[in-house]
């Protein structure tokens, strides 16, 4: 028991200050993905490779939407590795609580 003691003691605080410090992810974290809506052409690789489906396309009135969910959203990075434009990309942000599921929806639109 004493041991333990002194051996933390010796550590000193290893827990940071987070949330009253921001906390930096480190390099390579994937965290929430982040779309270029000006280099996307919706050719729909990203669509075809997230592996929980939380990307999809669409089109309504004459206007395409690229929809991107990320409640469900497990950071695997599928969607940067394939896409040809580099239209989206995995950032190291990782503060995505939300009240809604709508507030996690990413959506670009062009009309065709
Ligand atoms: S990181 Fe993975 S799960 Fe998230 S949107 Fe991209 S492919 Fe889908
Ligand atoms: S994000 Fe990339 S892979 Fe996905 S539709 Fe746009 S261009 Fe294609």
């Amino acid at each position: 028991m004493f041991e333990i003691l002194i051996k933390t003691l010796k550590t000193g605080t290893v827990t940071t200050k987070y949330p009253q410090k921001p906390d930096i992810a480190p390099l390579g974290f994937r965290g929430k993905p982040e779309l270029l809506p000006e280099k996307c052409n919706f050719c729909g690789e990203c669509v075809k490779a997230c592996p929980p489906g939380v990307i999809w396309l669409d089109e309504e009135k004459g206007e395409k939407r690229f929809t991107l969910s990320c409640c469900g959203c497990i950071f695997c990075g599928m969607c940067e590795e394939v896409c040809p434009c580099g239209a989206i990309r995995l950032t190291r942000e990782y503060e995505l609580g939300s009240k809604t599921k709508d507030d996690l929806l990413t959506i670009i639109r062009r009309r065709v």
